[in-house]
């Protein structure tokens, strides 16, 4: 098949390259950084100027773009792909974004025709590669059946989770008790330090009682007991689902009790220079703030 594909980033370029090693012809194009379109055109990729061009003569169209804005700007934007899609294609949005965008944009592309499926990820870039990625779907079952195939070179836990817009609620549920979790780490880990724990008991103990989360499996070996916080999952990015969870809360008149001083936290950890991190940073941040050596960076 031929398959569009936007947003070649950490998490879009091992994506595309499980999708050609699958036998598709990928159709790329560049926005500002060209290594990723020069590594995937090495192995035979169509290179387009924008996403009209680029939908043109695909079958389906995939997108794993930063957040609401730039899938707007791509889906409806100048030169956009609602210009030139049409009757038999799809648009398989993969980005972690808020069901209100991809609602909004969703009934122009079936007015064209084109059959819109829902299709964030969770699994990090480690998922990406190995083409082992949850991917949470919003979908009608028959969509679903029909590209389903397609999502399976990309991830191997393959959830129907509603229509349109529900992978994305799905999401960022996920993001928001991710990011809640790994802050819990950070204050609680820092005050038993504090008090004299070892990390390393702790993580022992707490994984055998009612405290644990599977963050502590995630996020301790390797980052928060080793100081070590290359991403990973960027805090920024992590910072930018929190705003998603608590603007989408407030979007239904909603609090975000927990929420919104997540964000908080995560705001002040990249002001203070951390955004870059993995986002286990933010849970060092938390605990060194509240004056614990717990998640230093010497470790
Ligand atoms: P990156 O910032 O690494 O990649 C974003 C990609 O989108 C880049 O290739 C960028 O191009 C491209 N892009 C941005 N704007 C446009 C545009 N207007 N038109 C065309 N291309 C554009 O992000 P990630 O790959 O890390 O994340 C992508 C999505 O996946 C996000 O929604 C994220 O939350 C989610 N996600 C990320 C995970 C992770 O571990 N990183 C895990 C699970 C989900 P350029 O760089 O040239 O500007």
């Amino acid at each position: 098949m031929n398959i569009g594909f936007i947003g070649l980033g950490a998490m879009g370029l091992p994506m595309a390259k499980n999708v050609a090693r699958a036998g598709h012809k990928l159709h790329i194009m560049q926005n500002r950084r060209a290594e990723p379109v020069e590594e995937l055109k090495k192995s035979g990729a169509l290179v387009f100027s924008n996403p009209a061009e680029l939908a043109d003569g695909t079958d389906v169209v995939i997108t794993v773009l930063p957040a609401d804005e730039e899938l707007r700007q791509v889906v409806a934007g100048e030169d956009c792909l609602a210009s030139t899609m049409r009757k038999g294609q799809a648009l398989i949005d993969m980005t972690t974004a808020t069901s209100t965008t991809l609602l909004e944009l969703t009934p122009k592309l079936r007015e064209l025709g084109v059959t819109v499926i829902d299709a964030p990820v969770s699994g990090g870039t480690t998922g990406a590669a190995a083409g082992t990625l949850t991917i949470m779907v919003g979908a009608e079952a028959a969509d679903l059946s029909e590209w389903r195939p397609l999502l399976e070179t990309m991830g191997n836990n393959i959830y129907h989770v509603g229509a349109v817009g529900q992978g994305k609620a799905f999401k960022i549920v996920n993001q928001l008790m991710a990011a809640m979790h790994i802050l819990t780490i950070g204050e609680a880990f820092g005050l038993g330090t504090r008090l004299g724990a070892d990390p390393k008991m702790l993580k022992e103990v707490i994984s055998a009682s009612s405290g644990y989360s599977k963050m502590m499996d995630l996020r301790l070996d390797g980052f928060l007991l080793d100081g070590s916080y290359e991403p990973g999952f960027g805090l920024d990015l992590m910072k930018k689902d929190v705003r998603l969870a608590v603007e989408s809360a407030h979007g239904e008149g909603m609090p975000a009790t927990l929420g919104a001083q997540a964000h908080e936290i995560f705001q002040a950890a990249s002001t203070a220079g951390y955004g870059g991190n993995d986002f286990s940073s933010a849970a060092a941040f938390l605990a060194q703030t509240a004056g614990s050596a717990f998640g230093k960076r010497d470790g």
